[in-house]
């Protein structure tokens, strides 16, 4: 028995009738950068998501870089984000020349927790001025509690940036009392007819959203990619000028860009794999209520939990292992031994890495991240995994402890 953490190769044999020819189609018109495949893509991508602009860049992390420069951020600037994430959230930021002003999570969702962005931005004797936007992040596939963000945003006048890198498909709905956790997946929200107008797409809430294509991401491509969609039309241009050499028109260049494409063949596998989202979603949604259904009377392990204003996707299947009674490393090492991937996202939060000692953070500035650091722990997650897969991995952590 061997279980990866994610099986790209089992996704692939499921639909390799579709991507074969789409490969082929694009290295027969040789429509490799920008052109009809892309244009495509993203046509499909802003209509899946209810949103005006959908642009292809090179990567999750350049979708981020460019939002946060299309959105004004610069040297000098300030842009409030969570410390328990990739390090691309927070190293786009440095690269624009800002500042990341960490805010510590929520102990339930592992996200940004707008409580302690609240305190930050009324607390006293600390200069904002230069506070110039929110980046949250939807870690795992489970989004941000947004509306209270918004709120702050709006009240500060700040941009706001979401990071779905890890997120898309997922939802947030803008109705539901925000603050309480409901224990049970069965209980998951149901997006009947009639409440989905208060439902939005992760990505579209902010000013701008970000997606990453890395191969594990819910939709990954062959290689990289990624993708900024907005409403907000100045934000669009100022994209499609600085993903491409900062030009509007040919060879007449008006600002400096990138050369940060989304390619053509990668939009045409792309958008094959877009056709089937909601469905591997689904499934996705499913696996993580067998492992509920497996895993529900472990001591010391506790299971993911989904706060009513969500709709998580399970990008990653990560539970808590308690340190007082489970050794995470010893855990990791059996599973291993048993030929089953395991991973931890992030064994080291942001404020305490080597990139960020300048900014003066110490140990302990975020207690709640720094213990999620020491208790997160992702098992496969995919939507080909198998019921049996599920009970063997459970049944593994089981006599991992005897
Ligand atoms: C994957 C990821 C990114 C970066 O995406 P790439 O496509 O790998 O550059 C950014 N933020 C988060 C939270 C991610 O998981």
């Amino acid at each position: 028995m061997k279980i990866p953490l994610v099986d790209l190769k089992a996704q692939y044999e499921s639909i390799k009738e579709e991507i074969d020819p789409a490969i082929s189609r694009v290295i027969q018109n040789s429509h490799f950068i920008l052109g009809p495949e892309l244009e495509a893509f993203e046509k499909a991508m802003a209509s899946y998501l209810h949103v005006k602009y959908a642009i292809g860049v090179a990567s999750g992390t350049d979708a981020l870089h460019l939002a946060l420069l299309a959105c004004g951020i610069g040297p000098g600037d300030e842009v409030i984000t969570t410390p328990f994430t990739f390090i691309a959230t927070a190293e786009t930021i440095a690269k624009c020349g800002a500042r990341p002003v960490f805010v510590d999570i929520d102990p339930i969702t592992c996200n940004i927790d707008p409580e302690k962005i609240a305190a930050l931005l009324t607390g006293r004797g600390r200069d904002i001025s230069k506070i110039k936007a929110i980046l949250p992040v939807h870690l795992y596939g489970h989004m941000a509690d947004m509306s209270p963000i918004m709120k702050l945003a709006k009240q500060y006048g700040l941009k706001v940036i979401e990071d779905s890198a890890q997120s898309l498909g997922a939802l947030y709905c803008s109705q539901s009392s925000s603050n309480t956790s409901s224990s049970s997946q069965t209980e998951d929200v149901a997006i009947s007819k009639n409440n989905k107008a208060n439902w939005q797409q992760s990505g579209t809430i902010g000013d701008a959203g970000c997606l990453s294509f890395f191969p594990s991401k819910v939709l990954g491509a062959y290689g990289d990619g990624g993708m900024v969609v907005t409403n907000d039309e100045r934000i669009a241009e100022k994209i499609l000028m600085l993903r491409n050499h900062g030009c509007k028109q040919k060879y007449y260049h008006l600002i400096p860009g990138f050369s940060s494409r989304l390619d053509g063949i990668q939009a045409a596998i792309l958008k094959v794999k877009l056709a089937h989202l909601d469905e591997w979603v689904s499934q996705r949604r499913e696996k993580a209520m067998l492992y509920r259904h497996y895993l529900q009377p472990v001591e010391g392990i506790e299971l993911p939990e989904i706060a009513p204003y969500t709709r998580h996707i399970f990008n990653y299947y990560t539970v808590r292992v308690d340190s007082s009674k489970i050794n995470r490393n010893k855990l990791q090492e059996h599973l291993a031994s048993q030929g089953i991937a395991t991973a931890i996202y992030y064994p080291l939060s942001l404020h305490l890495q080597d990139i960020f000692r300048h900014l003066g953070y110490e140990k302990g500035d975020f207690p709640v991240s720094e213990t999620a650091q020491e208790e997160v722990f992702s098992l496969p997650m995919y939507p080909e995994l198998t019921e049996e897969q599920i009970e063997n991995i459970s049944q593994a952590i089981k006599d991992s402890f005897f």
